[in-house]
């Protein structure tokens, strides 16, 4: 027989078998896991199997243990060997996440696991992360090695709890006598590790303090290995956030060229570059403004943490504001680019228009109220179905109506809606305002983009100044077009004309 050789087993299965007759779950898995084919060991299970009683060297997780004789490391391995955290796959994908594995010392760490070692009066610490077989020191006093297996490591059975593991004395202890890091170099008596435990919840590793010498920690030198593994999650959890951080900025970076790219498709050679050019300069005037209060704002509330809570609301107020202004830039924006890119199809229906003009008058009411507007609306029989697409058309009108409201102030706002076009039908609208009206300089620049010129009653000029490009953009996109007439202190009157007879999709 080759009992003890190690030869291979000329019957490999064999004790699959033979375990699977007795039908012992123990020795099923016995034989899977550890047989691995060599006779000795195959011959033992079928030995079991046979005589069908329980081996007292079956470990819990069905592998035998080793002969210490013969097999002293795998005998010491097997003992000691910690079982794994029941969330252990998840607890590996935590880990992976925060990419430390052999990467390069950090001081940030170093200094933690330093006065680790300082203030727990231990020649050695670590800062242990577990990983599948191995673990590995991202940080280390008083120790060479960058890792050791994770069979032998004292920080897998630390990283079962949310306390501090302590062993006083490993010789002393059946899990730990045999240890290779216990009975050679360097020799560990003495070991206290306080769990890495990341906001999630899983235990990445550990920071651990080790001594040759038996002993135990104080109460306060525990509490404080505790506070420091919290500060090495803490590093650990915002060096993450910052490559999260990071990550995103530079999609959005690109979100960006693409929309810029999609924007300038439409346009041809020379006329595009040059107009990309003047649109682009604009753009990132208008960004700037916002983004330098958001930045100036923000950084003042971070180095004043004195002033008083008014001034910090306030200040958080023109944040939130700056904010919210650089969102609709970027949305009407993204408007803009869906429309001359062709990626804003027209979608023409057969719609009640009637309708559709009583819901918008409808949703601007509170705008003409503020400014003490009345609003009113008339629509043409002739004109009460059409075909064109009515989203397009709300957004038309609500732009222009919305302005209406806006640069008026106890006044009419009206909206007639008739039917024009000889042979084929079109829609027209007519939005009239007595509002503070437009110069001629200003009515040149008003569908170029980013333009604004007066203040309106309810706000200080922080509208986008897209809404009209967009709105002439729509508006060429169904067929139609968009005319102003103005005069400072008169008041305003758009035309807005608009094919209304296309085929249904
Ligand atoms: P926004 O309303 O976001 O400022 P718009 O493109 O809608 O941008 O309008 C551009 C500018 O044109 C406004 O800031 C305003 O100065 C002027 N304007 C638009 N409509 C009117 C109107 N009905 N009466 C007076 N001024 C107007
Ligand atoms: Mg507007």
């Amino acid at each position: 027989m080759n009992e003890g050789t190690g030869l291979p087993c000329p019957r490999r299965g064999a004790c699959e078998a033979a375990a699977a007759i007795a039908r012992d779950p123990a020795l099923s898995s016995y034989s899977r896991v550890y047989c691995e084919g060599r006779h000795d060991r195959c011959q033992r299970v079928v030995q079991l199997a046979a005589g069908h009683d329980v081996d007292p060297r079956l470990l819990p997780d069905g592998r035998l243990l080793p002969d210490p004789e013969r097999e002293p490391v795998a005998y010491a391995a097997a003992r000691g060997r910690a079982p794994l955290p029941p969330d252990e796959q998840q607890r590996r994908v935590a880990l992976l996440r925060h990419d430390v594995l052999d990467t390069p010392a950090e001081a940030d760490l170093d200094e933690l696991t330093a006065l680790a070692s300082e203030l727990c009066g231990t020649p050695i610490a670590l800062l242990s992360l577990v990983d599948e077989e191995r673990q590995w020191f991202k940080s280390r006093v008083g120790l060479d090695a960058r890792e050791t297996p994770r069979d032998q490591a004292f920080c897998a059975h630390a990283i079962l709890q949310d306390e501090v593991f302590e062993v006083a004395d490993a010789t002393e202890d059946p899990r730990f006598a045999a240890n290779p890091l216990v009975t050679s170099d360097p020799s560990i008596r003495f070991y206290a590790g306080a769990p890495l435990v990341t906001t999630d919840g899983y235990r990445l590793g550990t920071l651990c303090v080790i001594d040759r010498v038996p002993r135990a920690l104080s109460d306060q030198q525990r509490r404080v290995l505790r506070v420091l593994g919290r500060q090495v999650v803490a590093q650990l959890e915002l060096r993450e956030s910052v490559r999260v951080l990071t990550r995103q900025t530079r999609a959005l970076q690109a979100n960006r060229q693409e929309l810029v790219d999609a924007f300038f498709e439409a346009l041809e050679g020379d006329e595009r570059e040059d107009l990309q050019r003047a649109f682009m300069s604009r753009l990132t005037h208008e960004l700037r403004t916002p983004l330098n209060a958001i930045i100036g704002l923000s950084e003042l509330l971070l180095e004043d943490d004195e002033e008083d809570p008014l001034t910090r609301r306030k200040d958080l107020t023109l944040i939130n504001s700056a904010g919210r202004h650089m969102l609709e830039l970027v949305n009407g924006m993204l408007d803009l680019a869906a429309i001359e890119s062709g990626a804003d199809a027209v979608k023409p229906t057969r719609f009640d228009l009637e309708q559709l003009v009583r819901d918008v008058v409808a949703l601007l009411r509170p705008a003409a109220r503020r400014g003490n507007n009345t609003l009113r609306a008339t629509v043409d029989a002739r004109v009460e179905t059409v075909v064109s697409d009515p989203t397009k058309v709300r957004q038309i009108l609500f732009n222009v109506l919305a302005n209406a409201c806006e640069y008026t102030e106890d006044g009419e706002v009206t909206l007639a809606v008739t039917r024009a076009g000889d042979e084929r039908p079109r829609a027209r609208f007519e939005i009239a305002d007595s509002g503070v009206g437009m110069s001629e300089e200003q009515l040149a620049r008003l569908f170029e983009g980013f333009t604004r010129f007066t203040d309106s009653h309810v706000r200080e000029s922080t509208g986008t100044g897209l809404g009209m490009t967009i709105t002439r953009a729509l508006c060429e996109l169904l067929g139609g077009e968009i005319t102003v007439t103005s005069a400072p202190g008169e008041g305003t009157t758009f035309v807005v004309e608009l094919p209304a007879d296309g085929e249904p999709g």
